[in-house]
């Protein structure tokens, strides 16, 4: 291992020690960029790496909202701008009871090399609230938009940082957040957000951008190995946006994806979620205040498989949606079993790395999260750009935009791995490419 690499690692671990999700990101991506730093002593002159894990600002404020009845509840809002040296920091907002500083600056780490990826002017930033929306009114979820907006819109602007949806937050919270925005500003600044309503700014298929996305780079890995996606079974876990957009689009290119899976447990589809009827109904759940995935059994009169993830289900292609860490070294070693050749992480850092190690000396081929989801944030920046030339991409635009990014977030990334003699390694190519360019545009903006 390079020693700059290792030290690095080990200044960065000895500061966050209590950081658990950070530093698994941290040396999963600084491990994988060993070989460019032998071959770059700038990096190391430049306190290149000293600077890249270390976020710009770290913001962390209280959130003050009324409940139905009348009470107060006290609730932890963050915003991590972790890189700008790319473009205004962008990324999105997590509402979830999880959300903590390691779980919001890996997020942010990751966003910076994602926003890298996609070619598009963009910093990389994340933040968000422990709050938890699960069954909470829709005017407790407007009350507690407003209350962390308050505090909020000091920090963001459409040419400093331009929040987004996660994770607990779709376009019902874009929308709230945005109204407390524009009423606290006076001014129509709808760039500051993105994943907003069609009426107000919003793109045209960015709620389905991520999920789209991820099959249109897909289809790239199976072009690369003489494959098709056509009759391919996928097993995916989670129910929320990003897993409705991509069992979507599966379905469309003649693929079916048969699990879906939430905290409570998973369902089996054996017929797949192919038809419009049961595509929709994802949306028709999730929208409901208690929504859960045994609904979705209920409703089809499917076996609920309580307490259990989808991953002992046969599939030739593996696809976490849901969460970070979702697949252990026990959950490695079933997928890897079932003798499928393809893993591709959807949600952000689904995977330890011993997993990553594990499935990939088992021959699958493994495609990062930060490359295979880019296309959520992609469209965010395409709507960024709408909105600051007060125009709107029509849906073949932004839908060409997208299939010719993540084409170039493959090739890229390919050629990357390519070039430092790694073969067809999307891991390091992705982590490669990304920062190559990030620290290019740390180097000519000075010391800071
Ligand atoms: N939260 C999404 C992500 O992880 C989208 C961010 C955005 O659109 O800014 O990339």
């Amino acid at each position: 291992m390079n020693s700059y690499v290792q030290k690095v690692l080990d200044v960065t671990k000895a500061k966050n020690a209590n950081e658990p999700e950070f530093l698994q990101t941290v040396e999963e991506v600084l491990t994988s960029l060993a070989p460019v730093i032998d071959k770059h002593p700038e990096y190391e002159a430049n306190a290149l790496l000293e600077r890249l894990v270390e976020p710009e600002r770290l913001i962390e404020f209280r959130v003050v909202w009324t409940d139905d009845a009348g009470k107060p509840h006290v609730n932890r809002g963050y915003r991590v701008q972790f890189n700008g040296a790319l473009g205004p920091y962008k990324g999105g907002l997590r509402f979830h009871p999880t959300v903590n500083l390691s779980i919001l600056k890996f997020l942010g780490f990751e966003q910076v090399l994602k926003n890298s990826l996609t070619t598009l002017p963009i910093g990389g930033g994340k933040g968000g609230s422990d709050f938890d929306p699960h069954g909470k009114s829709d005017a407790e979820i407007m009350r507690f938009c407003q209350a962390f907006m308050t505090e909020l819109y000091r920090h963001i602007g459409p040419d400093t940082d331009v929040p987004a949806g996660d994770i607990g937050v779709g376009g019902r919270e874009v929308g709230y957040l945005f109204g407390q925005y524009r009423r606290i500003k006076d001014a129509y600044e709808n760039g500051v957000l993105t994943g907003k309503g069609q009426t107000f700014g919003g793109s045209l298929l960015r709620p389905e951008a991520t999920g789209y996305g991820a099959l249109y780079y897909a289809q790239q890995v199976f072009e690369h190995e003489h494959d098709s996606i056509k009759g391919k079974t996928f097993v995916l876990s989670g129910y929320g946006n990003v897993t409705w957009g991509a069992a979507k689009k599966i379905a469309e290119l003649g693929g079916k994806a048969v699990t879906l899976s939430g905290h409570n447990g998973y369902v089996y589809d054996p017929e797949g979620i192919v038809t419009e009827e049961k595509i929709n109904y994802l949306l028709t759940m999730r929208g409901s205040r208690d929504a859960n995935i045994k609904m979705y059994a209920d409703h089809f009169g499917l076996e609920f498989h309580a307490g259990e993830k989808p991953w002992a289900v046969k599939g030739d292609v593996y696809m976490p949606c849901a969460t970070q860490n979702e697949v252990g070294m026990e959950e490695a070693k079933i997928i890897a079993a079932s003798g499928a050749k393809y893993y591709f992480e959807v949600a952000n850092m689904p995977t330890s790395n011993e997993a990553i190690a594990y499935l990939k000396d088992a021959g699958m081929i493994v495609a990062p999260s930060k490359a295979v989801n880019a296309g959520g944030v992609a469209v965010s920046a395409l709507e960024m750009s709408q909105n600051s030339m007060r125009y709107q991409w029509t849906e073949e635009e932004v839908d060409a935009k997208l299939h010719q990014i993540m084409k170039s977030i493959h090739d890229c990334s390919a050629e990357a791995a390519e070039k430092y003699g790694l073969g067809y390694d999307l891991i390091a190519g992705a982590n490669i490419a990304g920062f190559e360019k990030v620290a290019t545009a740390m180097i000519a903006q000075g010391w800071f």
